[in-house]
């Protein structure tokens, strides 16, 4: 990577989870806070993922590369031990995580299973809540925490199904934690992207379509791209952005706008 083009986060410590390869947009905000001078800490789902990650983590200069499956117990807490010994404290946090069963995001809400939705909830949103409360007390002197959500958290979005609960709750717990952090100075924003064309994504049926239809509503008339979420998130972890938070941002070529 090359040397940074500024140091607005310049000693700053930055994690960030979800990176599983170069399309992924963990990866974007990972690219865009270390252009802005951050030190990072990156993890990986497991030693399946390590490949696609590890070169990644080197291109960036990361200080930590981790493996962390937070349906795994112990496993984000490792990660926050790891931080604890290497850095003493934490910055930003980058949220940038999603599953769903394959059956139960592609058959409808109606049909979809209790264990179904419980794991989505889990792994896309309680896990948010876990990394909250184990970053908040290493933020001494404020920080910022992000999750990625979408349009479908509070649109019908169709074929988002199943996802479009789970992110409005994860969008929900970003503003309760903003309320319950406001007074140590920590901010939390979910961060919603237009749809890009990540592994997670393909997952979704009919995904082509939201992309084409996504760039044919957007007022910009583009689609965007990870960097554009990943600058975004670089913005909303400086000093610049002290006086927000809370609230849904969106990246998404003002497709949100539109009726
Ligand atoms: P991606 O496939 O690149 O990233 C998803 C990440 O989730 C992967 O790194 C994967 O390892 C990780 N993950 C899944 N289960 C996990 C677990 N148990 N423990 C730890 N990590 C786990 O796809 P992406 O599109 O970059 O997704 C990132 C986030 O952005 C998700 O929250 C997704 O819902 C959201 N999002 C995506 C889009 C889109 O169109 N791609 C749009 C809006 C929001």
């Amino acid at each position: 990577m090359d040397t940074p083009t500024s140091t607005v986060l310049a000693q700053r410590k930055v994690l960030i989870i979800g990176i599983a390869n170069e399309h992924s947009i963990a990866y974007g905000c990972a690219r865009a806070v270390r252009d802005l001078g951050a030190d990072l800490a990156i993890t990986y789902l497991n030693d399946k993922a390590k490949p696609y990650v590890e070169p990644r983590a080197k291109e960036l200069g990361a200080s930590l590369l981790l493996p962390l499956d937070v349906s795994k117990p112990g496993e984000l807490e490792a990660v926050f031990d790891e931080i604890r010994a290497t850095w003493g404290r934490l910055d930003v946090a980058v949220h940038s995580i999603a599953f769903a069963p394959k059956d139960d995001l592609q058959g409808g809400l109606l049909n979809s299973s209790a264990e179904g939705f419980a794991m989505a909830m889990d792994i896309s949103c309680h896990s948010f809540i876990r990394m909250a409360r184990l970053a908040a007390p290493l933020m001494d002197d404020g920080g910022s925490m992000f999750a990625m959500s979408y349009l479908g958290a509070t649109r019908v979005v169709p074929n988002y199904d199943l996802m479009g609960p789970v992110k409005a709750a994860l969008e929900a717990s970003c503003r309760y934690l903003a309320h319950e952090l406001g007074p140590k100075r920590i901010r939390v924003h979910p961060i919603s992207p237009g749809p890009l064309k990540t592994r997670a994504a393909s997952g979704l049926k009919d995904f082509d379509l939201l992309l084409n239809e996504a760039a044919e509503r957007a007022p910009i008339g583009e689609l965007v791209d990870i960097m554009d979420v990943g600058y975004t998130c670089a913005f909303l972890a400086t000093p610049y952005a002290r006086r927000m938070t809370g609230n849904t941002i969106f990246v998404a070529g003002g497709v949100s706008i539109i009726g």
